[in-house]
């Protein structure tokens, strides 16, 4: 047979490429979209939006692009530099088996992995209901009343209980007391957090150090439970020292230990927090995983992060929805609680779906297990003249090996094990799940001297008595609830999972259109590789050169992430935007210091921005000034000037975003940041907006000093339902010293570590390297352009019906166009219908849509940000949706429906709403279901009415629903 007139190779190899997958715009579809909005080429859109004055110098210098296939390819080559030992090393990391089908149906399940913070309560009934699993197993586990929906780690979490406990004890001492056999990283991390603030921490190395602190002032105390290395105390006493001082105690718990031991809420602690990694998350090199936090009842109002609450809908129906300080920081702003925003959703569940797995039954029997391997193995280990020092422990022994030290953990790496060195003069061997007779028989062998003749398991059958005392034995139950005690079958359980996920609206079935966020595709070969055992099995702090995949990764992602935002160092710590800002913000503060300008501490900020920059400048130690906005949403610049003025000699820095979050580019970008510069002062740019700038103008060239990114929003990792997130911060060069470090993985650095693991959530890295190395420059690019030009779109086809807020300067005065993202103003529809944004958020839902961001910046308008993945198709769908709505609000104008009853404020209509016998309603059945034609063929269906909040906040409730509800 002829060949068919041979195309050039080049082309055929391009029928493989990847921007086709990600981008959702084709030509022909570009053109029409350029037609509506009145332009005649991508290119005269974008310099017509994009002020010249910024646009970037030169093209991004990354490689070439590359095909998904070669992709992956060329990243198992690197990860393959990784070395996967066994790891005995602990620390708050450990091996764990995730169950198969939770590995499956949830990790890798883009039902779960795509969804998005559960603001909008009706669509998120099922993550929210996998999060109260979570808050119930970490109350029940810790013996504490209330849990929240997880935080960033355990490190962290320790972090935000010193300054829980600061905001709520009595005592007025600055000094907080920490036990030195805390994990090193979490005492790192306090440091850190503590110095700003000005709080003075305390070390107690010793248990006379211990003791002479616990006798002085302080407001709080933290000790690790058990210790890092290994060894287990009764706390009651000091417990009531730290009461009898006005002072809060906190306990940083490891959760399968409570299986067994007993549990910090019946010793008296006040706070606990830990990580939840070893319930089914891989260590991944650090991070993601969930770490929780539980209070005693009277902390809860100020506790940080997000609390998942029972409430009901409008039927009367148990539902859930963000209980609390959801969104604090926006209301509370600089007096804000902490800054967290984006936490470990993905992880949480997981987590919580571990303990559903397994059952009380089943983790006792995990832990058991672990504790009897752990007493033989010390058994084995004193028969062979270890100096295995006698404590009560549960998982982890300690060896005072002194000079032997180095040379035993040498010759347990060439034997495929990883121990710790601990303090020089020990090591520690933690056992965990994963633990098998051979690794214990292995160990032996590490510890046995030439020709001695090492123990062998089955000497031990009968078992042996864990090395936990009686009197710190647990004996109350936990995990009593029916969801603990059902789900154990793996039908069961696979079910369980589903009819979660089903109740849920995530991007794997349709467009979620919110402004900020940027929920754009999440390609399945961006996400293979986490899993891959090379990332997924390594330890944070297992020796470097068996860490050279992630070094490799690490330093190409920084390179390219440079080329992307024009600054010098970037640092991939940070594990979500909120903990970039904050690092960002230690730099600048480190940087003034050095300049012998330690006064500086006043930080400008936008009445515009976001929560977490205001909530950040303060955990930063930085007093906020906030600057006002003009009529178009810009910078006020009058008022900037007259308080860079007023601030000169205090100026610290000034946080604003770009393109701002009015969605707009503003002009005058350039000028702001000289400004400041003129003042001593330097320019934050919040990057969450980097998909409008990506390849078109870099935030280190125009002008800024810092940004952070968000590789959740941006750069393709999946927002998990609200994590896990990265938040890279990124410096120009003079401020590259005073970038994070990470002194427990042996990394120097200016401000300290920020994170409990050196690169922070270093398992989803893997993601945004495989979306920039498919990309390319110039597909970066074209998706920045692309995402620009859906969002004109949108503006342009919708401006009949609800008009677009706010816009950058047109040509002859007239409005022009809008950046990435667009505001709808829906305020005007309040007078001449009643219908509030908030009720066209929840009117989407019965179209099947996630509502666009609601009330932010603006409140009572709706922000929507298509992104580049989403088809023209899906674009229109929303758009007629939209449409559709104004006519229903049309209806009530016109006086057809009564402005308290009609398809908007009864919305979302559930199924059962509809079927019941009782219709009283001023519209058809149909009308609510199927208002648009192709609902008939797919239609998501609310598993609840509209959630009552207030109700929920009165009578809170924060744990399962007790069985008796639901009758
Ligand atoms: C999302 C966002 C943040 C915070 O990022 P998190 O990862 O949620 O902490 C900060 N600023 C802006 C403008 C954002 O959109």
């Amino acid at each position: 047979m002829l060949m068919q007139s041979a195309l050039p190779l080049g082309e055929l190899e391009n029928a493989t490429e990847f921007l086709p997958r990600h981008i959702g715009i084709d030509a022909a579809d570009e053109a029409h979209m350029l037609s509506v909005i009145g332009e005649t080429s991508r290119r005269a859109l974008i310099e017509s939006i994009v002020p010249r004055s910024i646009a970037r110098s030169t093209a991004m210098d990354l490689p070439l692009p590359i095909t998904e296939a070669a992709a992956l390819a060329e990243l198992k080559a690197i990860a393959s530099e990784n070395q996967v030992l066994k790891s005995f090393i602990g620390q708050g990391y450990y091996g764990t088996h995730t169950p198969g089908v939770i590995l499956r149906n949830i990790l890798e399940n883009p039902a779960w992995y795509t969804a998005y913070t559960p603001y909008q309560a009706e669509i998120s009934q099922g993550r929210m209901e996998a999060l109260v699993n979570f808050q119930t197993m970490a109350c029940d586990l810790t013996g504490m009343p209330i849990a929240n929906a997880s935080m960033l780690d355990e490190a962290t979490a320790a972090a935000e209980a010193m300054t829980l406990a600061k905001r709520s004890v009595k005592s007025k001492s600055n000094v907080f007391v920490v036990a030195g056999d805390a994990h090193p990283q979490t005492i790192e991390v306090i440091q850190t957090r503590a110095k700003p603030l000005g709080i003075d921490v305390v070390l107690a190395h010793s248990a006379a150090e211990w003791d002479a602190a616990l006798n002085g002032e302080y407001f709080a105390v933290l000790a690790q439970y058990p210790a890092t290395s290994g060894r287990i105390d009764d706390l009651r006493a000091d417990v009531e020292r730290a009461h009898a001082k006005q002072a809060a105690f906190i306990a940083a718990a490891d959760l399968l230990a409570l299986t067994l031991i007993t549990p910090p809420g019946e010793w008296g602690a006040d706070i606990v927090v830990g990580t939840t990694q070893r319930f089914g998350m891989p260590m991944g090199a650090g991070g993601p995983h969930a770490a929780y936090m539980a209070c005693r009842d009277e902390f809860k109002r100020s506790m940080p992060g997000r609390l998942v609450g029972v409430s009901m809908d409008v039927h009367g129906k148990p539902a859930y929805r963000l209980a609390l300080q959801t969104r604090e920081q926006h209301i509370r702003r600089e007096k804000a609680t902490s800054n967290i925003c984006t936490a470990q959703v993905l992880p949480a569940v997981i987590a919580s779906m571990y303990a559903v797995y397994h059952g009380p039954q089943g983790l006792k029997r995990v832990a058991q297990r672990v504790a009897s391997y752990t007493a033989i193995l010390a058994k084995g280990l004193t028969q062979l003249g270890a100096p295995v020092r006698p404590q009560a422990c549960f998982d982890t022994l300690s060896l005072k090996t002194d000079d032997a030290t180095k040379s035993i953990a040498n010759r347990a790496v060439s034997m495929g094990a990883n121990l710790r060195i601990y303090f020089e003069n020990y090591l520690c061997i933690s056992l965990d799940e994963t633990t098998t007779r051979a690794d214990i028989e292995l160990l032996w062998k590490v510890f046995a001297k030439d020709g001695q003749q090492h123990p062998t398991f089955d000497a031990f059958e009968k078992g042996v008595e864990p090395l936990i005392p009686a009197e710190l034995r647990r004996t109350s139950s936990y995990l009593t609830h029916p969801v603990f005690n059902t789900h154990h079958s793996e039908t069961a359980m696979l079910r369980y999972i589903r009819q979660l996920s089903d109740k849920d609206l995530a991007l794997d079935r349709s467009m979620i259109p919110l402004g900020s966020c940027t929920m754009k595709l999440n390609a399945t070969s961006e996400m293979i590789p986490i899993t891959w055992p090379e990332f997924a099995n390594v330890h944070p702090f297992a020796p470097a050169d068996q860490l050279l995949g992630y070094q490799e990764l690490d330093e190409q992602l920084r390179a390219w992430l440079c080329q992307a935002t024009g600054y010098a160092g970037i640092s991939l710590q940070p594990n979500a935007g909120s903990q970039g800002e904050y690092a960002g913000l230690l730099a600048i503060k480190a940087y003034h210091e050095a300049q012998g300008h330690g006064h500086r501490n006043i930080c400008l900020i936008p009445s515009s921005a976001h929560g977490t920059n205001p909530a950040s400048a303060q955990m930063a130690g930085m007093q906020v000034v906030v600057t006002a906005c003009d009529a178009n949403g810009n910078v006020d610049m009058a008022d900037l000037q007259a308080k860079c003025e007023q601030h000169s000699a205090n100026l610290a820095a000034v946080m604003i975003t770009y393109p701002s979050t009015h969605g707009v580019f503003e002009t005058q970008v350039k000028e702001l940041c000289a400004l400041v510069h003129q003042h001593g002062g330097r320019v934050y740019v919040d990057g969450a907006n980097m998909n409008a700038l990506v390849g078109v103008a870099a935030p280190g060239e125009f002008g800024g000093d810092v940004s952070h990114l968000n590789l959740h929003k941006t750069f393709c990792i999946p927002h998990g339902g609200g994590g896990p997130g990265v938040g890279p911060v990124c410096v120009v060069a003079d401020l590259v010293p005073y970038l994070p470090g990470h002194a427990t993985a042996g990394v120097p650095g200016g401000v300290g570590a920020v994170s409990a693991a050196p690169l922070g959530n270093a398992a989803v890295l893997p993601i945004s390297w495989m979306y920039c190395r498919m990309m390319g420059a110039e597909g970066l690019q074209a998706a920045t352009e692309t995402a620009i030009l859906s969002a004109n779109y949108i503006s342009a086809r919708l401006k009949d019906h609800y008009p677009t807020l706010y816009a950058s300067e047109g040509k002859d005065g007239k409005p022009g166009h809008v950046a990435h993202e667009c505001i709808l103003d829906l305020r005007q529809l309040k007078d001449t219908s009643g219908v509030m944004a908030e009720d066209v958020a929840k009117r989407l839902i019965d179209y099947g849509f996630h509502a666009p961001t609601l009330s932010f910046p603006v409140p009572n308008t709706l922000m929507v940000e298509p992104t580049e993945s989403e088809t023209l198709f899906e674009i229109d769908r929303f758009i007629d949706a939209m449409i559709a709505i104004r006519e229903e609000i049309r209806q009530i104008e016109n006086g057809a429906w009564p402005q308290d009853n009609n398809p908007l404020k009864n919305a979302p209509h559930t199924a059962e709403s509809l079927l019941g016998t009782e219709w009283a309603r001023p519209y058809a059945r149909e009308a609510a279901a199927y208002p648009v034609a192709a609902l008939r063929s797919n239609k998501y269906w609310s598993p609840v009415g509209r959630v009552d909040n207030v109700w929920g906040d009165r009578n809170l409730s924060c744990s399962c629903i007790p069985v008796s509800d639901y009758a």
